[in-house]
């Protein structure tokens, strides 16, 4: 099996690859390292194990040659700040919908039929039913993010009903772990490394998500791909519960050791405009294909907490 992993120098893809490899697939990992850390893939590439190119997905062109003798595409990468569309309305059209149209075409171009994507939770708006099933709709994402994964989500569906592409499209809840590059766990860390007297808190501390480990969501990818035949295969990747920001800044503080440290809260019932607070993700879709996850939000918060606090701190 020949697998080509964009967006496999991140956070979830290396994990991915991790997997790939000791599965014994042939690896292609393409990345720009925009938000990547060639670090987190360097021991598989200099096994011989993973090849690397450093190529960006806005390049069609570049594109094109890696895809022959491709099997199957894992479609990781994307800009990972959600944030960010708050300030360039640009950024997510490109490295989101732009790049996932490339990697589509080029893969049609080679004759390549499968593809698993890695879209967003936040593609359900903020108004969904929670947990959210995968068919609830009409899907109305408040973030520039969320709309360039439902457009990757479009893309896909019309490249399968076009082409006969096969697509798995997963809808990760909050993924966190080991090589987090960023996210609140991250940040926190970051801020109490840099001041331990005080945490500040973007919104009122009461969001509330669902978090997963990041081993059980690129385990949940594997198992749901091995799993299922349809033409589209959608699922919803998270954990059975949620922690809220308050319980999350209480964990890091405790972890860190920064227990004299005073949370400060900006106020507000969200972290940025487009942030949505409250997000649980429905998850019997993947649990009834016999999957198990191993950690529940607050043991997947805990979990990560410390684990970065040793790459962070050291
Ligand atoms: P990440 O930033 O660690 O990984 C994204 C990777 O894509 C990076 O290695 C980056 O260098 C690469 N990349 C970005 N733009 C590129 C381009 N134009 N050409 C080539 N490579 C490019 O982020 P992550 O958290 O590992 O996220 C992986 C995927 O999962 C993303 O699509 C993200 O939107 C999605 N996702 C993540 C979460 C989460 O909680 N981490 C939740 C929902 C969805």
């Amino acid at each position: 099996m020949r697998a080509l992993v964009t967006g496999g120098a991140g956070f979830i893809g290396s994990h991915l690859v991790d997997r790939l490899v000791a599965r014994g697939d042939k690896v292609l990992v393409v990345d720009n390292l925009s938000s990547g850390v060639l670090d987190f893939i360097k021991d598989h590439i200099e096994n011989g194990k993973v090849d690397f190119s450093n190529t960006d997905l806005k390049d069609l062109d570049a594109l094109k040659p890696l895809m022959h003798g491709v099997d199957i595409v894992y479609h990781l990468a994307a800009n990972p700040d959600i944030r960010l569309g708050t300030r360039i309305t640009d950024t997510d059209l490109n490295e989101g919908t732009i790049a996932t149209y490339n990697v589509l075409e080029s893969m049609r171009l080679a004759g390549v039929k499968k593809i698993a994507f890695a879209s967003s939770s936040v593609v359900y708006g903020e108004d969904a039913p929670m947990p959210t099933p995968e068919d609830h709709g009409p899907c109305l994402p408040i973030s520039l993010y969320g709309a360039s994964k439902q457009a990757g989500e479009g893309l896909i569906g019309a490249w399968v009903g076009t082409f006969g592409l096969q697509a798995w499209i997963f809808r990760f809840a909050n993924i966190i772990g080991e090589r987090g590059t960023h996210g609140v766990i991250f940040d926190f860390i970051h801020k109490l490394k840099k001041d331990p007297s005080r945490l500040e808190v973007l919104g009122n501390g009461l969001q509330e998500k669902s978090y997963m480990e990041v081993g059980d969501c690129v385990d949940a990818m594997l198992h749901v791909i091995s799993n299922t035949n349809e033409s589209i295969n959608l699922y919803n990747l998270g954990s059975n519960d949620t922690c809220s920001v308050r319980n999350i800044a209480a964990i890091v503080v405790k972890e860190t050791g920064c227990t004299d440290a005073s949370i400060e809260y900006t106020g507000g019932d969200r972290g940025w405009a487009g942030d949505i607070p409250k997000a649980m993700l429905a998850i019997n879709r993947l649990t009834d294909l016999g999957f198990k996850v191993n950690y529940d939000s607050e043991e997947a918060v805990a979990h990560t907490a410390r684990v970065l606090i040793q790459e962070i701190m050291g």
